[in-house]
């Protein structure tokens, strides 16, 4: 090849690179300004539990105590969202707000076991990584929830209980309270009543009699609180608290810190925190569930998490709702039962709180 031939050869082959550098430069801008266009939601969602919460029952001053409460909860809880920070401290800053209010059945307020005392469970789990954490049986911690992410955070471990867990709790440094802390008046006549009515073995119609007279008494099963978030860097997060179940006996554990029944998250899905009779939510692995629904049969959230409440709990009896977010921001709380203390707050969007099932969610 002659010399001529050479240069030709050169100056082509260095106009095809300057080409296809132009071309690389522009494919990066372009995938830059789509990962700008894209915003990533940040939501989210809450619940103070479910059971039989009707209009007809509750007083216009309870209901406004129950809707303040929750919306504090949304607002706490998002500051941290709008903040940049993350679902899962999120998450906590909504549950510590309910846990310090004797509305719900989690921290203090927590109903009673049937030797009168409040034992407590609680866990939290983050969607990017499935790391979690979770407490049962605890009757010190101030914050249930703290102990719950100090295991997830600061441990080899998932699960601890009763006197292990609170010893953990003392070593992390986190406020301990005496036990009578979390006694509510309330609360404890709730389980006197409960008592007074298995000792005269009430039938089904005088415990209806006892309910008309008392329309608190038949928020006495639940009471759980609950929050899922997902975050600016599209991270979902899931936690849960809760006193368990009035007149519990025999360290009975709900599903509240089983992770996969009453507390699951993992990004490629969703995050699910339950409320409602632990023991079918355990029996039906719920937050897992609604999860695998997605995950294997292919359906959005909000059919997978109707598909376990409004069906598979619906056919076992088993009384209850869910609240779940999935990484782009959908929303889904579907419930069985009467009622449920719930709200969610979105990107620009104002807390919204709803409590019977004929309010519009606007999902
Ligand atoms: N799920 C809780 C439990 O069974 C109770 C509730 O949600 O209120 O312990």
């Amino acid at each position: 090849m002659g010399l001529k031939a050479n240069y030709l050869f050169a100056v082509f082959f260095l106009a095809i690179l300057a080409c296809s550098e132009r071309k690389y430069e522009k494919y990066e801008s372009n995938k830059e300004f789509s990962s700008w266009n894209k915003v990533q939601p940040i939501a989210l969602v809450i619940h103070g539990g479910a059971g039989t919460i009707k209009r007809e029952d509750m007083s216009p001053e309870r209901e406004k105590a129950y809707r303040e409460k929750l919306m504090e909860s949304l607002n706490v809880g998002y500051a941290v969202l709008a903040d940049g920070g993350k679902s899962v401290d999120a998450v906590i800053a909504a549950i510590k707000v309910m846990e310090d209010s004797p509305l719900f059945n989690a921290g203090k307020g927590a109903v009673f076991t049937h030797d009168g005392k409040n034992e407590m469970d609680a866990a939290i789990m983050e969607g990017s990584t499935r790391n979690a954490g979770a407490v049962a049986g605890i009757s010190t911690v101030k914050n249930p929830i703290t102990a719950a992410y100090e295991v997830m955070e600061n441990s080899p471990h998932v699960f601890m209980v009763g006197k292990g867990a609170e010893q953990f709790a003392e070593e992390q440094n986190l406020e301990l309270v005496d036990p009578n802390y979390f006694r509510t008046e309330r609360r404890y006549e709730q389980l006197m009543k409960i008592i007074d009515s298995e000792r005269q073995q009430l039938d089904h119609s005088s415990i209806r009699e006892m309910e008309l007279e008392d329309p608190f008494f038949k928020d006495r099963k639940f009471g759980t609180v609950g929050a899922v978030a997902v975050d600016a860097a599209g991270n979902v997060a899931a936690a849960t608290s809760t006193g368990g179940m009035t007149n519990k006996r025999y360290g009975r554990v709900g599903d509240v810190p089983v992770i996969g029944a009453g507390t699951y998250a993992d990004n490629a899905t969703c995050a699910v925190s339950a409320t409602g009779h632990g023991e079918y939510f355990i029996r039906n692995v719920v937050g897992h569930e609604i999860a695998s629904i997605m995950r294997y049969g292919n359906k959005s959230l909000d059919e997978a998490a109707n598909e376990v409440v409004m069906d598979q709990l619906v056919k076992m009896e088993g009384s209850g709702g869910v609240i779940s977010i999935d990484a782009q921001g959908n929303i889904s709380m579907p419930f069985n039962s009467a009622g449920m203390y719930r709200g969610y707050i979105r990107e620009k969007g104002q807390a919204q709180t709803f409590v019977y099932n004929d309010e519009d969610e606007g999902l």
